[in-house]
């Protein structure tokens, strides 16, 4: 029996249980009045399960949740279908950059019972007792040390490192950068209000008790008379990025040179005198190319900004997410510091006190964040597997080893495999925001995104770092690009005997292959990620694969005795697209472009 004869099986049977949603409210109040009318509930205003999207395996009408909740033989038959229908998707995920395999069960199935948050600074114990933070820090310093930098934290010590692990993914690590990058560059200071303790003293004195709440004040450096734009960062990252930081730049509201250039430099493109800005900036060699950043363009217009005096915030990638391609951090950072150098904004005095020009912090003009989703995990292993001679080519540099590195973000579940998101942010001390070093304030650092943290996402971390050797890990990485080349060549010749350009791609050192789009019962088994390009002029939308750990020769074996189905490869419209070709990257069309695009990037 399929899935879908199973789900409609599940469906007639379910059919008996509640016939409609409205029905099923209707039958949920009559029990809510059992309670003497106490619960005030809102009807639906029409069946949701008709209004829902069809899960395959799923009937819906098993998962609604009346007043009364479920009988033991309703919740059973529920969680069997949950149990069906992820244990089937897992074993074809082939899609999205997230292991699948791991065993956390053996050691911390237990912890499903205990509320563990990490709540605040991981290097600060607070009053939170259950937590994991002992199990976090030695998870940073394990990474700290893999992304070389020193360590152990030491809140006196500027040069060692600082970070905490993600409640979210690596979007949160790239959210918590840009803000950290934002702030620095906008000479934001973080300083103690003195004054709390005086006003809570003579407020006390009318008879109510005061408490003495640590205020801070977020202190702005003045405005520069000789350089308006001395706090204005401006950001920079490539067309291949993830939409996690797009999505960040609006939150934030950090500028891009696109939305700055295009309103205070209209005809002033460098790339392109008298065109309009690029919206991002350009990857090498457009979009058929590998997909990191082309760093002459970013050097011609960071160089353009940078004149103007207006501080850089780049943001590189380290595995895109579409083509998996690694910015070369390396090669860029030492492009760019000459030219930041020669207009000053290698390092600068921002002043914090209005009224007194002896009161400044050196910062630096420049913020490099690096988005290492992915690839912050898995290609320490690499170079090392390089360096042992076990393969013959590595990535570009992009840790702390590069003193311009300020921050990396990287998740944990995509490399590593964790049943949640997770991650984690690093920067140096040096690098938080938070009072300038002088006696009359007293610091408090600005810590953590979140207030509550998720303290499990600390012990799935430390269990597979514990059970997972380097050397475990150098072998699993050899393993996934051996998966990769097998599945390349696999398509390769799929393609030669179906005597059609299947487009297969792939970006060395990448763990993902893209190729023409399948079917959607294919785009389904296999939860297939999709993006369309423009590539010549044409457009074409691809599928996409990654090659991580739980990913077999059988499992490809399948994907391929699948693809070579008739109707695999659909027929796609042939549309002609109405920009120039390199100007198209995403999906959407471009006359549907705001500001920034923030559709038509990866998790689709
Ligand atoms: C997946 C990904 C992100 C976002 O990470 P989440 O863990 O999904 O929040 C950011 N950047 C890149 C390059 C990614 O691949």
């Amino acid at each position: 029996m399929s899935i879908s004869d199973e789900n409609n099986q599940e469906n007639l049977d379910n059919a008996l249980f509640f016939t409609s949603k409205l029905e099923f409210w209707q039958q949920t109040v009559f029990d809510s009045d059992m309670l003497g009318g106490a619960a005030m509930v809102s009807p639906p205003t029409k069946d949701s399960c008709s209004t829902y999207p069809t899960v395959p395996g799923i009937s819906c009408k098993n998962f609604a949740l009346p007043s009364t909740g479920l009988t033991f033989e309703q919740r059973t038959a529920a969680l069997r279908q949950l149990q069906n229908y992820e244990s089937v998707q897992k074993t074809y995920f082939l899609g999205y950059q997230v292991n699948q395999s791991f065993n956390y069960e053996q050691d911390l199935k237990q912890y499903l019972n205990y509320h563990i948050n990490n709540v605040g600074d991981p290097f600060q114990s607070g009053n939170f007792t259950v937590n994991s933070k002992f199990m976090e820090r030695a998870v940073l310093d394990y990474y700290a040390s893999l992304w070389n930098t020193r360590w152990p934290h030491d809140p006196n010590d500027p040069e060692s490192y600082w970070g905490y692990i993600l409640t979210m993914g690596c979007t949160e690590g790239n959210l918590y950068g840009l803000w950290n990058g934002r702030d620095y560059l906008a000479g934001k200071f973080l300083l103690n209000d003195p004054t709390v303790e005086e006003e809570a003293k003579k407020a006390s004195l009318s008879g109510q008790s005061r408490s003495v709440p640590r205020r801070l004040i977020y202190q702005q450096a003045p405005v520069l008379e000789e350089n308006p734009n001395a706090h204005t960062p401006v950001a920079f990252y490539s067309e291949d990025t993830h939409y996690s930081i797009i999505k960040a730049m609006r939150v934030m509201a950090i500028q891009n040179f696109y939305e700055v250039g295009t309103e205070k430099y209209p005809q002033e493109n460098p790339l392109a005198p008298g065109q309009p800005w690029p919206k991002e900036v350009p990857s090498q060699g457009g979009n058929d190319g590998s997909g990191s950043i082309d760093i002459e363009s970013l050097c011609k217009l960071v160089e353009f900004f940078a004149a103007k005096g207006y501080p850089i915030l780049v943001c590189f990638n380290y595995g895109t997410t579409f083509k998996g391609a690694y910015d070369d951090v390396e090669a860029a950072g030492k492009a760019l510091l000459p030219i930041l150098k020669k207009y000053g904004l290698d390092n600068r005095k921002v002043y914090y006190d209005p009224e007194d020009p002896t009161k400044y912090d050196i910062r630096n003009g420049y913020w490099f964040h690096v988005d290492g989703a992915l690839g912050a995990a898995y290609m320490p292993f690499i170079e090392m597997a390089y360096n042992m001679g076990r393969i013959s080519q590595r990535a570009p540099n992009f840790d702390f080893r590069l003193s311009f590195v300020h921050s990396i973000a990287m998740s944990g579940h995509k490399w590593i495999g964790t049943p949640l998101p997770c991650g984690i942010y690093m920067t140096k001390t040096k690098y938080q925001l938070r009072p300038p070093d002088n006696p009359e304030y007293i610091g408090s650092q600005d810590t953590t995104f979140a207030g509550s943290r998720n303290g499990f996402s600390a012990m799935l971390f430390w269990d597979y770092l514990a059970k997972n050797s380097y050397a475990a890990q150098v072998d699993q990485v050899l393993y996934t690009e051996n998966i990769v080349t097998y599945t390349y060549l696999q398509l390769k010749a799929l393609a030669e005997k179906l005597g059609e350009d299947l487009w297969v791609a792939h970006t060395p050192l990448s763990l993902t292959i893209r190729f023409k789009r399948a079917s959607d019962d294919i785009v389904f088994k296999y939860s297939l990620s999709g993006e369309t390009l423009y590539v010549k002029g044409q457009k074409r939308e691809y599928s996409h694969i990654f090659i991580m750990a739980h990913v077999t020769t059988a499992l490809i074996d399948e994907l391929i005795q699948d693809l070579s189905q008739p109707g695999a490869f659909p027929k796609q419209e042939e549309e002609q697209p109405e920009l120039e070709a390199d100007d198209i990257y995403v999906t959407h069309k471009p006359k549907k472009l705001i500001h920034v695009p923030h559709t038509g990037r990866g998790f689709k």
